[in-house]
């Protein structure tokens, strides 16, 4: 049982030197700070030494174990062709198949989807569900794409990498810029070109209507709910005297900001890349909800008469809340936007949001990082009960996902807090801690072919 207190005074800031690991030196990786796939690993081995991995173990965990990169050509609505660039990285497949999101954006580049799939390799772990860590992506632009176009885009990406995915090889899922049509369309094709058997399991995050999971959509943000109401009783509070604000409010935030209000607790802010919005007293956000899929952004929403004034990006930062849930982009938190922020705890809903010199600077004042690798593990957690119920056959209903999800998220929640009092470390180390325990046991017990 978790009867451990979180007050600040046993919040362990990290004092340790960044890529200290003789690791890089071994595998010839130049130590470059500003590289995410770089932090991360770092994170990783750090963990790793703390809790003795073997050596070879670290080296393995340090490099992904393939690498793709595909180029294609796809009919635009303009009767020109253009050329797209996308990325499949399969990080890791010792716990089973590589697993993991396939996001559509402008910046997407080799390193970040490298970094992302790694960190899938350690949410599957952390959750302990049997699939490893993949992550992909399209160099590409959905908002400025038509429908048709953005179909052509998937339906041909996905027959460049048919040969190296598969229901039990690597099954990707919704991320940033990519919604369960994009996976319906993924599916389809998948299925045509394919041989394989339980072929619709190629591709988590689809329609409840065509193989998707009820509770798929809102797990994320599900399970960031969960791991609060987890974890808000060791710093005395409860949801219903709680404030929080979110940053971006898309699938993830949207849903953080819902079911946060649905237990009580009020979201006095919220950003995304179009404006933000403030209400001391809490948002309406349903209709905030509303408002964002209609308007495709926050910016306007005060004028609605919701009660909602406009807010810059400093001060939204600025706001004083008990919790604060990054649910944007990689990176967003720098040390000066650190600076700002004025909460107890940070519930990383998206990947990696903070850049390490924020995150030293948040730790260092005391506030409690809940990582990304426990706090965003409910989608993944939820695309793996839709790839067991396409398999079996099976449709669960709604009760069943959202109790299961509970119980993974409340146990690996616990493990994380478990190995941060084992350790004296950060959750995040705990975290990282936590993951690799069962993946250096599993290892342990498989050996290295041949
Ligand atoms: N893209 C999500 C993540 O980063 C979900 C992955 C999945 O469902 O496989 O965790």
């Amino acid at each position: 049982m978790m009867s451990t207190s979180t007050d600040k005074a046993s919040i362990v800031a990290p004092t340790r030197e960044l890529m200290a690991s003789t690791v890089f030196d071994e595998l010839g990786m130049e130590r470059d700070s500003d590289n995410l796939y770089l932090q991360i690993i770092d994170s990783m081995l750090h963990a790793a030494e703390i809790l003795e991995v073997p050596r070879h173990i670290q080296l393995i965990l340090a490099q992904p174990k393939n690498e793709i990169m595909v180029h294609f050509p796809v009919l635009m609505d303009n009767g020109h062709y253009a050329l797209f660039k996308g990325y499949r990285v399969q990080h890791n497949n010792a716990l089973g198949p590589y697993k993991g999101g396939l996001r559509f954006h402008p910046h997407v580049g080799l390193d970040d989807v490298k970094a992302l799939s790694a960190l899938m390799t350690m949410k599957c772990s952390l959750v302990r569900i049997p699939m490893g860590g993949g992550k992909g992506g399209i160099k590409c632009d959905p908002r400025a794409m038509s429908q048709n176009e953005l179909m052509r885009v998937t339906r041909r990406f996905v027959s460049a990498i048919a040969a190296q995915i598969g229901p039990d090889r690597d099954i990707p899922a919704p991320d940033v810029g990519t919604n369960a049509q994009v996976m319906a369309w993924f599916a389809d094709t998948y299925m045509q070109i394919s041989d394989k058997q339980n072929k619709m399991a190629v591709v988590t995050g689809k329609p409840v209507e065509f193989g998707g999971s009820l509770g798929r959509e809102k797990a994320t943000g599900q399970g960031v709910i969960d791991v609060l109401a987890e974890i808000l009783p060791d710093i005395g509070l409860a949801f219903k005297d709680a404030t929080c604000s979110v940053l971006g409010f898309g699938n993830v935030g949207s849903w953080a900001a819902k079911l946060f209000a649905e237990r009580g607790g009020k979201v006095r802010a919220a950003m995304d890349h179009t404006g933000g919005v403030y209400n001391p007293d809490g948002l309406d956000v349903l209709a905030l909800d509303e408002y964002v899929r209609e308007h495709r952004g926050i910016a306007g929403f005060e004028k609605t008469r919701h009660g909602a004034e406009a807010i810059s990006e400093e001060d939204f930062y600025r706001v004083p809340v008990d919790v604060f849930i990054p649910a944007a982009l990689e990176q967003m938190i720098t040390e000066e936007k650190a600076s700002w922020l004025d909460c107890k705890l940070i519930a990383e809903a998206a990947n990696a949001p903070m850049t390490p010199p924020g995150e030293r600077a948040l730790m260092a004042r005391g506030v409690e990082i809940l990582p990304a690798i426990l706090c965003s593990a409910g989608g993944v957690t939820v695309s793996y009960f839709e790839w067991v119920q396409n398999r079996t056959n099976q449709s669960w209903d709604l009760e069943k996902v959202d109790d299961e999800l509970n119980r993974h998220m409340v146990l690996a929640a616990r493990r994380t807090q478990l190995a941060r009092h084992r350790f004296g470390v950060d959750m995040r180390t705990a975290a990282y801690i936590a993951a690799l325990e069962q993946i250096a046991q599993v290892y342990q017990l498989r050996g290295i072919f041949p």
